[in-house]
């Protein structure tokens, strides 16, 4: 069965929009990121005509041929997946975001390579908000040196902190975990107010509502738009 994009994207936007209502926000402080990984350039063009232009990719070899495709059509590209330092040159070159920042070396390395004919490199601290020993992301009590760190990289602009919950069964269980980032992101915040971080990236298909209901600014959503994965 083909999914029907355009009709996914106006049921995921209402159902920030509520979100955004329930939680006494303006709507329009959520961004909404489409992952697209696993999805063609087709997929993605049925998106963009519906008037999603932001994308996430998690794989770099995948990711490339649908921004050749795409790069007449202004697509903003993230990459959301883990940072492999033999891929950072081409990340730096081809991508306007990288969500999954958890070591100053990549980051160092994708400062390094941002070419200078590109804006900074737009960038967030992943954490591991929920401990789990096979999760990507720094340890939570870690991410407020690393993000003094890459705040300090000229190539790179420190926009926040992006993490993945580990599943849960209840939507109060999975609120918990977004409670504690955004404790986590608010104190990193105001304890360096100059670095004008903007952006929680936070909240996917199933749990969006909860992320947004704990200040997520950007969720990341694919199944909800494209249909499942293989
Ligand atoms: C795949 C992925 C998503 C999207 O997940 P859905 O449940 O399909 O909405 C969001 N964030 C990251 C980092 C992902 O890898």
């Amino acid at each position: 069965m083909v999914a029907d994009i355009a009709a996914n994207l106006a049921r995921v936007r209402r159902r920030i929009e509520l979100a955004c209502r329930a939680a006494g926000r303006p709507s329009g402080s959520v961004q909404l990121l489409a992952v697209s990984k696993t999805f063609g350039a087709d997929a993605i063009g049925q998106a963009m005509a519906a008037g999603q232009r932001e994308y996430g990719e998690n794989y770099l070899q995948e990711a490339l041929p649908k921004i050749a495709a795409l790069a007449d059509h202004g697509p903003v590209w993230h990459f959301i997946g883990p940072v492999q330092s033999n891929k950072t040159a081409q990340i730096a070159r081809h991508f306007d975001w990288v969500q999954g920042i958890e070591r100053e070396k990549i980051a160092r390395r994708l400062s390094e390579q941002r070419p200078e004919s590109l804006p900074p490199l737009n960038v967030c601290v992943q954490v591991n908000i929920s401990g789990e020993a096979s999760k990507s992301g720094i340890a939570p009590g870690e991410a407020a040196e690393l993000c003094r760190s890459v705040a300090g990289l000229p190539r790179l602009k420190l926009r926040g902190l992006m993490a993945i919950p580990a599943p849960v069964k209840e939507a109060r269980d999975a609120r918990a975990a977004y409670r504690r980032l955004r404790e986590l992101f608010d104190g990193i915040r105001q304890a360096w107010p100059g670095l004008q971080l903007d952006t929680l990236s936070a909240g996917m298909s199933n749990d969006l509502e909860a992320a947004i209901a704990e200040g997520s600014t950007m969720v990341r959503v694919g199944t909800a738009i494209f249909g499942r994965r293989d």
